[in-house]
């Protein structure tokens, strides 16, 4: 911010110019967001929302599942392996799979296991046929995956297979850093035809590759709060609602804040003329010959270098309007400009 030109300052501007400084760093620190209680993870918390939805009906038990397998870590016709640090999905897994194909994992995390990343495998083949056969696979063939449609057919299940792929592939991110929801899956199709099943849910993805990984993704605060209601968990859906807010609120105080400190610079700016004006007055012996009112002004100026014209006609006595006192300033310094052009 530029300060006028002034040459040989005096105190009073240096106290003013200290003062406006101040007000300066005080409205800056206002700028900052408030500090904010950073839960473990925004992803994590989400996980266990929609891991508390009752495994109900079969239709949608099966189709989380084959969500859950379609973006797990390893699902061919050799291997099956769920690899989560989700504690509820931990709980959820075994649960999820005796009531749809009625078999238990062949390798899965002991109850005393420290936190961390937990494996779920099935290597028996048998049972692996079992659940290739239950999406209507033909395990004879060994083939790239693709998805069944055929078992995503309503919309609840569309839902639950939605939120299978989230649970096993899917991650969130803290609303109050940036808006991003993702899919992720090593299955080329699976990616493609999840994008359609999307669509019939009334979502459009994004798509991408990430390391031999493909992903479809949402960036839109909206989609991902309506795509967190269709998967199951309102309250983070209600979660990236309230960041909105938030975030536009402080987005608008921002802008308040900054008209302020344009206002201000404006103000302090007129002060300093005002004030130089007036000084320049006193040095040449003109300012005896100013009026009454001028003079009363001019000291109501000096002494109040950070007031504002309203507190400036308020101080005044008698009261003056606003119009007047700012008239009066701008001709004080009217005065002062003839007189230094004359010396
Ligand atoms: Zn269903």
């Amino acid at each position: 911010m530029p300060h006028p030109k002034v040459t040989g300052r005096n105190v009073h501007t240096e106290i003013l110019i200290s003062r406006y400084k101040f007000m300066r760093n005080f409205v800056n620190t206002q700028d900052r967001a408030p500090k904010r209680v950073i839960t473990i993870s925004f992803a994590s918390d989400t996980k266990q929302e929609l891991c508390k939805i009752s495994i109900g009906k079969k239709c949608c038990s099966l189709a989380e599942a084959y969500g859950i397998l379609l973006y797990c870590n390893t699902f061919t016709d050799k291997e099956i392996k769920v690899v989560t640090e989700n504690k509820a999905l931990v709980q959820r897994l075994p649960k999820l799979f005796e009531k749809v194909f009625t078999l238990s994992f062949d390798q899965k995390p002991e109850d005393n296991e420290p936190e961390g990343k937990k494996a779920f495998v099935i290597f028996d083949t048998k049972k692996i046929a079992k659940i290739l056969q239950s999406f209507g696979y033909d395990t004879k063939k060994v083939y790239a995956h693709h998805v069944n449609f055929a078992i995503l057919e309503d919309d609840c299940c569309k839902a639950s297979f939605i939120r299978g792929a989230f649970l096993a592939g899917g991650s969130v991110t803290d609303p109050a850093k940036r808006y991003h929801l993702e899919l992720v899956t090593d299955h080329y199709n699976v990616n493609k035809e999840t994008y359609s099943v999307l669509v019939e849910l009334g979502f459009e993805a994004k798509n991408a590759s990430r390391n031999g990984n493909y992903m479809a993704y949402f960036k839109q605060s909206e989609a991902i709060e309506d795509l967190l209601t269709t998967m199951g968990a309102p309250l983070a859906a209600m979660a990236v609602m309230n960041a909105k807010v938030e975030k536009d609120m402080r987005n608008s105080i921002n802008r308040r804040v900054n008209c302020d400190t344009a206002n201000l610079e404006k103000m302090v700016n007129a002060s300093i003329e005002q004030v130089e004006a007036i000084r320049k007055l006193e040095a040449s012996g003109s300012f005896e010959n100013l009026t009454e009112k001028l003079k009363e002004t001019a000291r109501l100026r000096l002494s109040n270098p950070e007031a504002s014209i309203a507190e400036l006609a308020a101080m005044s006595d008698p009261p003056v309007t606003k119009s007047c006192l700012n008239h009066r300033l701008r001709k004080i310094v009217k005065l002062s400009d003839r007189k230094s052009d004359k010396t």
